[in-house]
């Protein structure tokens, strides 16, 4: 057993990183996050712009025992940090036709809704929720909450009657058909592809537990935003002695001979060190910052890029809820369209959000602060993305569906604009080819198919965040810091 350094560096300050930090800590080591920006949080940033607060990215917190396991950890008690407020209705979804849907994680609720749009479906609705609890509870027990790279030995933890029920070989559509006629309830849970990277007639099935756990374990909005949940991490990592460095971007991480020698600091600063974690994406670590450049390196298929708008609005906007998913006439379409056509889909998909509807601290009093989510290709699929027209493009069609589906808001009561484009999103957190999620959840990137933890060509060089195991989500990149950190200890 070879002994080990005790001194641990993480490039990069997004939730995965502080969780990573905050593990490695509780196990000892001293570790200093290096972050290229001037607040940590990454994606789940902050504006703060005339009154108007603002989450860049996440807007709704999901599966809170995550969080609640990573204070416990460390001894604490997650709402002595963070103060959630319950979202509930949590989504609504919108079609043209003028149909809507919302979900909510009292069962009364639930079962009235699903029950208005398809007549009979309550038994179909309780036999969903029970398999889906099933599928759901084996997966973060046997194979999402674990380091495995062989797929065998990752599969050997079910049962073959288990492996089946888990229909990682049937659509995810396939999947939401075997419970629900009506296309509606399918679309619906079926959306959540777009964030997966993969539309629902190709994603597996497994899938069906995305929208389960967020009926079961409620959706949330941490007061002060997001960025609440944010603050309250890094304020356990500071207490526990993690030091963390804000806007020291790492230019490159040294190796020498196959092995990591430490960090450069964009300043000219080294910082030596044999064990070193990047939180910036795998992709453009491996082709920016690993230095010198590995020979070869397998870039994995990315999730969309998106167009962020976050709109200071005066006055109220009637008609929109917490969190508002905008579903086109022809589902299959914009899919085809954003994920094969590579274009920004003409029937706009979108989602919106009003988190002062919840929060009313992150508007001045009796305006809206909302939030604008457009998926669009990536960069190198669709080069004049960052254009003044494409922007306003999507803008348009955003204000237009607003329009079609009675919802007032005159553009004249925006009174504070900003704009995220996917090359934006790239420049300010590394993020691959503007890719907004990360690695794509397609069935041969999950599990051990994914990029791994680690570096295969380079000792001492591990990763976490969005695009390595277990994937992408702000709950799943706090249990990758875990897996990270033990992936460490193993290998110590
Ligand atoms: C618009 C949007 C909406 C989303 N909505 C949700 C949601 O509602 N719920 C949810 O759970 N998840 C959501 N997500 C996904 C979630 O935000 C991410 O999966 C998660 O936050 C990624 O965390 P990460 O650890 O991979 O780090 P990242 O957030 O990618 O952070 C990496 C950090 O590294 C820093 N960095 C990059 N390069 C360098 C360098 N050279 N030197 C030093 N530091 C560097 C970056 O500045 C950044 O702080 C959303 C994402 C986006 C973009």
């Amino acid at each position: 057993m070879k002994s080990m350094s005790r001194e641990v560096v993480i490039v990069g300050g997004g939730l995965g990183g502080l969780s990573a930090g905050i593990h490695l800590r509780l196990a000892g080591f001293e570790v200093t996050i290096l972050e290229s920006n001037a607040k940590v949080g990454g994606r789940a940033n902050q504006i703060e712009v005339d009154g108007f607060t603002f989450d860049t990215g996440p807007s709704l917190l999901n599966y809170p025992w995550v969080f609640e396991d990573l204070f416990k950890a460390a001894g604490r008690v997650f709402t002595d940090y963070v103060e959630p407020i319950p979202v509930d209705p949590s989504v609504k979804f919108q079609w043209r036709d003028g149909t809507s849907f919302s979900l909510s994680s009292n069962l009364q609720s639930l079962m009235a809704e699903c029950e208005r749009i398809e007549p009979g479906c309550r038994p179909n609705l309780l036999a969903f929720l029970h398999d889906a609890s099933i599928k759901y509870r084996m997966s973060f027990e046997k194979l999402v909450n674990r380091n495995e790279d062989n797929p065998l030995k990752w599969f050997s933890s079910l049962t073959l009657d288990e492996i089946s029920r888990l229909s990682v070989w049937r659509s995810l559509n396939g999947e939401l058909g075997r419970f629900f006629k009506k296309r509606y309830i399918r679309e619906a849970f079926g959306s959540y592809g777009m964030y997966l990277g993969g539309s629902p007639y190709d994603l597996p099935g497994l899938f069906s537990i995305l929208s389960y756990g967020e009926l079961a374990y409620g959706l949330w909005l941490p007061k002060g935003g997001i960025y609440g949940l944010v603050r309250g991490i890094e304020r356990l990592a500071l207490e526990l002695g993690v030091a963390i460095r804000t806007s020291a971007p790492v230019s490159r991480i040294l190796v020498e001979s196959g092995c990591v020698k430490g960090v450069e600091l964009r300043s000219g600063e080294i910082i030596s060190s044999g064990l070193v974690v990047s939180n910036v994406d795998v992709p453009t670590t491996e082709t920016e910052l690993i230095s010198p450049a590995p020979s070869k390196v397998r870039l994995p298929g990315m999730t969309p890029g998106v167009i962020t708008f976050y709109w200071g609005i005066r006055g109220m906007v009637d008609g929109l809820g917490h969190h508002t998913i905008f579903l086109p006439e022809d589902f299959r379409l914009g899919f085809d369209e954003l994920l094969n056509k590579k274009i920004i889909p003409r029937d706009l998909p979108f989602y919106t959000a009003v988190p002062s509807a919840t929060d009313p601290d992150l508007a001045p009093p009796g305006d809206t602060a909302m939030f604008v989510l457009v998926p669009t290709p990536l960069l190198s699929e669709l080069p004049n993305l960052h254009s003044p027209e494409m922007v306003t493009l999507a803008k348009q069609r955003v204000l237009d569906r607003l329009h079609d589906d009675g919802i007032d808001l005159d553009p004249n009561r925006i009174a504070v604009e900003r704009v995220y484009t996917p090359e934006d999103w790239r420049q300010q957190f590394g993020l691959f080819d503007g890719s907004a999620f990360g690695a794509a959840h397609t069935l041969f990137q999950v599990g051990p198919f994914r990029s791994r933890n680690y570096s295969s060509s380079v000792e001492g060089l591990y990763y976490v965040g969005a695009s390595t195991t277990p994937g992408t989500g702000m709950p799943m990149v706090v249990l990758g810091g875990k897996l990270t950190a033990e992936r460490i200890q193993a290998r110590a």
